[in-house]
């Protein structure tokens, strides 16, 4: 009697990470702790970027995960964050990298929005960084034939530091004030990045995320 047949098991051996920036990649490792082993573009030789055009973190977030899992038919994670300034209605939201221009250093960015924020008093320099972290599995589909996504979110409180402290971290970390320091206190710059992931945007995110991928057997 012939063996039942069952369908192939999906790899979950390797997860790509759908970034470039070397940052995001060893905190998710560090986050993540998975069985799987995390992957970036560059790792598996994917030159092509995705053109991120949405207006929001989910958007962007989804709109990676689709595009890098089609290319390279890998699971793919891809995490979309930035910083909402309330004193500049939200900005620099979705523009968060390219703040300063298209291909902007971290120390333009911090510098821009410190001018922009110039004179203000610490009360009036609330700040928040938001990451959306979206997965997609190529061998999943909708019912319309489209990519779906599973998505986890975080973020962490703060406010807009005077000036630049410390080298963790990256991005505006050196001007970032987590909620739980006295205006003029330690930047997220400042901190260890063990005491960054268990506040962070990033860390809350990745241990919702880490629940899906655990039961999808990464
Ligand atoms: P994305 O690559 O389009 O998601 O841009 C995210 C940008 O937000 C990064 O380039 C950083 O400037 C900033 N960012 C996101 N997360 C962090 C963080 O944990 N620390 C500092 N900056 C961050």
């Amino acid at each position: 009697m012939a063996a039942p047949r069952t369908a192939p098991q999906p790899d979950r051996t390797q997860l790509l990470v759908a970034t470039r920036s070397a940052h995001k990649l060893r905190e998710l490792r560090e986050l993540l702790g998975l069985r799987a082993e995390l992957v970036d573009l560059d790792d598996v030789g994917i030159p092509d970027e995705a053109v991120e055009d949405g207006e929001t973190f989910e958007a962007n977030a989804a709109i990676k995960a689709r595009f890098f899992a089609a290319l390279s038919g890998m699971p793919t994670l891809a995490d979309d964050s930035g910083i909402e300034v309330d004193a500049l209605g939200g900005a620099p939201g979705v523009r968060t990298r390219r703040y300063a221009g298209e291909n902007a250093t971290d120390p333009e960015n911090n510098e821009k929005l410190l001018g922009a924020l110039s004179g203000l008093p610490p009360e009036r320099r609330r700040a928040r960084y938001r990451c959306v972290l979206a997965l997609a599995l190529p061998e999943v589909r909708g019912v319309r034939g489209g990519q779906p996504v599973r998505m986890s979110h975080g973020t962490m409180e703060g406010r807009i530091a005077a000036a630049p402290r410390g080298n963790g971290g990256f991005g505006y970390d050196p001007i970032f004030e987590p909620a739980a320091e006295l205006p003029g206190g330690r930047t997220l710059g400042e901190w260890s990045a063990e005491a960054k992931n268990r506040i962070s945007h990033r860390g809350k995110a990745a241990r919702r995320m880490h629940r899906i991928l655990v039961d999808l057997g990464f």
